[in-house]
């Protein structure tokens, strides 16, 4: 190389904008909507404009008044539930029409759709994510059947948890399963004979959108000819008008209330064989397919729980005074504020990059789908709390919107699997046979 050749700068726009080009006397850039957002596809912008609306005028009022009624209200006619469902349905967004986007766009659309819901209000992104199931598992698992049989309009929920099984119906390759322990009776058994599964037992009042359900995917203990064996269990699809299925009263709970809940009970219910969505020898297959996307889909809807919560205390804080400044101006609240924005974005960042990685790769990672679930979660807690101590006395009362963000979050934790079972679990995932010793 010659020594006195002059190096030429390289061009400016290869490392972004010309620094301080737009500088002023508060050099401060606002962040958009969804934080440090790259350029937006513009369908994908669309979507996520429509969908902010939506979320805005429709879900925010129904889900604030919905969070106010008992359960059976919730789920009674013509309660406003019914309007956020005839309202979403008229947005289209079914399966159709999320199959006629572009692949490449699916993991941010997944994302957004997801976090814009839960921005909205949680238990209703709730009820609109499980009404999927159902058909989204069924095109996953490359079944038409579901597709000829029942029509995606039925609503849908996910039956696994029972009343003794919890944790543990997570869980179906026992991995951590306690040394000592016995997985014992299950709850619900679907026996699989020649041509027909028949169904009994129940599942637990955890049942999302179990009240008001019309199609289940059911997770279940299987009967074969070699006996029941609960590690080696069954996908069906149930009607839920079939005879034999019974309901439970709705579940009273802490947040999330316009989300009904409650137990599915089943008396002998005789089904075809092609309502098999998942026989036992793939068992293990059918929990991790739905698990990897049920914890992704939280994550988005986690996201938007702690923007909302985020976006509500930047706005106080910026309204009300104290010691004749906006609290803003001091020094504790500003700080706050960042970490509770830096945590939405860290939240939102990995719900991305994990749906990209799980819908491009051959194969999900179930770990990476819980580090979104987990972190997503957490974070929702962490705001919301942040929120409701920002919003010093008006944060405990129902008049302010904090106090709901914060009971809706705090079910997040739970939901879909406790965060620390997650992680056990998520950890032995991660262990690579390829490094140990034979005997390790
Ligand atoms: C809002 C909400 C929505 C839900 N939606 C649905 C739904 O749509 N469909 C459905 O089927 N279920 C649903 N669930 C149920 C949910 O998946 C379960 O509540 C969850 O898996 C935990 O099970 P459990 O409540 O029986 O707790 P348990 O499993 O009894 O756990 C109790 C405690 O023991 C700990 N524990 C258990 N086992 C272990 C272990 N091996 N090692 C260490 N600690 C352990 C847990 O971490 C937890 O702290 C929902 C729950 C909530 C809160």
């Amino acid at each position: 190389m010659n020594n006195t050749a002059v190096l030429q700068p390289p061009r400016a726009e290869t490392f972004g904008p010309r620094p301080f080009a737009r500088w002023d006397a508060n050099p401060s850039v606002r962040l958009g909507q969804l934080g440090a957002e790259p350029p937006m596809d513009d369908l994908v912008n669309q979507l996520h404009q429509t969908v902010h609306g939506f979320a805005d005028r429709v879900m925010r009022p129904i889900g604030r008044d919905l969070d106010r009624l008992s359960a059976e209200q919730v789920i009674a006619t013509g309660s406003q539930l019914w309007s956020f469902r005839d309202a979403y349905a008229s947005l289209g967004i079914n399966m159709e029409a999320l199959a006629s986007f572009p692949p490449e766009l699916m993991p941010d659309i997944f994302a957004i759709l997801f976090e814009e819901l839960g921005w909205g209000d949680a238990g209703l992104a709730i009820s609109a994510g499980v009404d999927l199931m159902p058909h989204y598992m069924a095109a996953k698992f490359g079944n038409e059947f579901v597709f000829k049989a029942y029509p995606e309009e039925l609503i849908g929920c996910w039956g696994i948890t029972e009343p003794d099984h919890g944790s543990d119906s997570l869980d179906a390759n026992g991995a951590i399963f306690h040394a000592q322990g016995k997985y014992g009776r299950p709850n619900c058994v679907a026996k699989i004979t020649d041509g027909k599964v028949i169904i009994s037992g129940q599942k637990s009042a955890w049942v999302s959108n179990g009240p008001i359900a019309e199609l289940a995917i059911l997770y279940c203990a299987a009967e074969t000819k070699d006996g029941v064996d609960p590690r080696r269990g069954a996908v069906v699809i149930v009607p839920l008008k079939s005879l034999g299925v019974s309901k439970g009263k709705p579940l009273e709970k802490m947040g999330q209330r316009a989300l009904p809940q409650g137990e599915i009970f089943f008396d002998n219910v005789e089904l075809d064989i092609d309502h098999l969505l998942v026989a036992p020898e793939d068992y293990k297959k059918g929990v991790y397919a739905i698990h990897s996307e049920a914890n992704a889909l939280m994550g988005g809807v986690f996201t938007g729980c702690a923007r909302a919560a985020y976006e509500h205390a930047y706005a106080y804080a910026h309204e009300r005074k104290q010691g004749g400044v906006p609290i803003i101006r001091h020094q504790d609240v500003a700080k706050r504020l960042f970490h509770m924005a830096r945590k939405v974005e860290l939240s939102r960042a990995i719900t991305r990059r994990v749906t990209t990685f799980n819908m491009t790769n051959d194969m999900p990672a179930l770990q990476a789908a819980m580090f979104s679930k987990v972190t997503a979660t957490q974070h929702a807690l962490e705001v919301a709390s942040d929120a409701v101590q920002m919003f010093g006395g008006n944060g405990v009362t129902c008049e302010y919107p904090v106090e709901k963000l914060f009971r809706d979050a705090r079910s997040s934790l739970i939901e879909d699997g406790c965060n620390e079972i997650l992680a056990i679990k998520g950890g032995t995932l991660m262990i690579d046979p390829d490094r140990l010793t034979p005997t390790a």
